[in-house]
């Protein structure tokens, strides 16, 4: 999981209810009707327009928000929802109908692989290296730090603007990280066979919670996951050694000429490495921490 800068991409404007005529504003006005009378069915559609999933896609690089695959060679982007539009669970237990009024909020929306998002049960490597079977993708659960602060529903007395929306869940703190608002990258270590960890460095407890309940609730230690990261690393690793390698040859060397063959080799690779830790790329934010501790005092990448 890695932080995403999105001021780079504008809102789509079907979200934009400082639009009253918007489809997200006329979607909510209809919801806000609704939304207390016992049986009525509420339909959802404006998350899906085309225009959210691209601004999504090309935000976060076609990768899912919470492991970093790039799904889209394989499978179709799940819009997901950071806080459940509908039956919120913490555990087995239904906390409230949901978060009704953030189901076209810019704010609350990411991409996310099936895998992450829907709950299933799934083979996972556990942090003693066992591998385990259980549940685990978010499906509709969104657990708080402390219940109390839970908004169970929008003031209708509030007008419809983008503010007003995105700001009504400030004072809730997500268990769950969030890479839209969230400094994910303290939070995580990854082990030398792709196992992701609770970072050493974090000393706070709600922290620790926060980052556990991630690796737990998106399923960030599917074993197939953990395959693929191992394979980055394993990459990284022999581009690493090779570097290592070529900068003390470097070092020795007496002829000029073959000194500076060798540059021209350092330079290269060292320019692979570099592409690896690109936004764009798969897992790139293990694969910085890892860069980063593996030529620490040498090479600054
Ligand atoms: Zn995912």
């Amino acid at each position: 999981m890695r932080k995403v800068d999105c001021s780079k991409i504008d809102r789509p404007s079907c979200l934009d209810y400082d639009d009253k005529s918007s489809p997200a504003s006329k979607e909510l006005k209809g919801v806000l009707e609704k939304i207390d009378l016992d049986g009525a069915k509420i339909k959802y559609q404006v998350y899906k327009n085309l225009e959210i999933k691209y601004s999504l896609e090309k935000l976060f690089f076609n990768k899912c928000a919470y492991c970093e695959t790039n799904y889209s060679i394989i499978q179709p982007v799940d819009i997901e929802h950071f806080r459940p539009k509908a039956s919120v669970k913490v555990g087995k237990k239904v906390v409230s109908k949901g978060y009704y009024w953030l189901a076209a909020c810019w704010e609350n929306l990411l991409p996310s692989c099936i895998d992450c998002n829907r709950t299933r049960n799934i083979d996972f490597v556990h942090a003693d290296s066992r591998t385990l079977s259980g549940k685990t993708g978010k499906g509709n659960q969104f657990e708080l730090v402390d219940e109390n602060e839970r908004i169970l529903k929008f003031n209708h007395r509030k007008k419809l603007s983008n503010v007003n929306i995105s700001s009504s869940v400030d004072k809730e703190q997500a268990l769950l990280l969030n890479p839209r608002f969230d400094e994910v990258d303290e939070y995580f270590d990854y082990s030398d066979e792709g196992v992701i960890t609770v970072s050493d460095g974090l000393t706070c407890d709600i922290k620790r919670d926060r980052a556990q309940s991630s690796i737990e609730t998106y399923g960030l230690n599917r074993v197939e996951l953990v395959f693929a990261r191992k394979q980055v690393l394993l990459l990284i690793d022999n581009y690493v050694f090779l570097l290592r390698k070529l900068l003390r040859y470097i070092d020795d060397e007496q002829s000029s000429k073959h000194r500076a063959i060798l540059e021209e080799f350092s330079v290269y690779v060292t320019k692979f490495i570099r592409t690896l830790l690109t936004n764009e790329k798969p897992y790139c934010s293990m694969s910085r921490k890892i860069v980063r501790k593996r030529l620490k005092g040498i090479v600054d990448l």
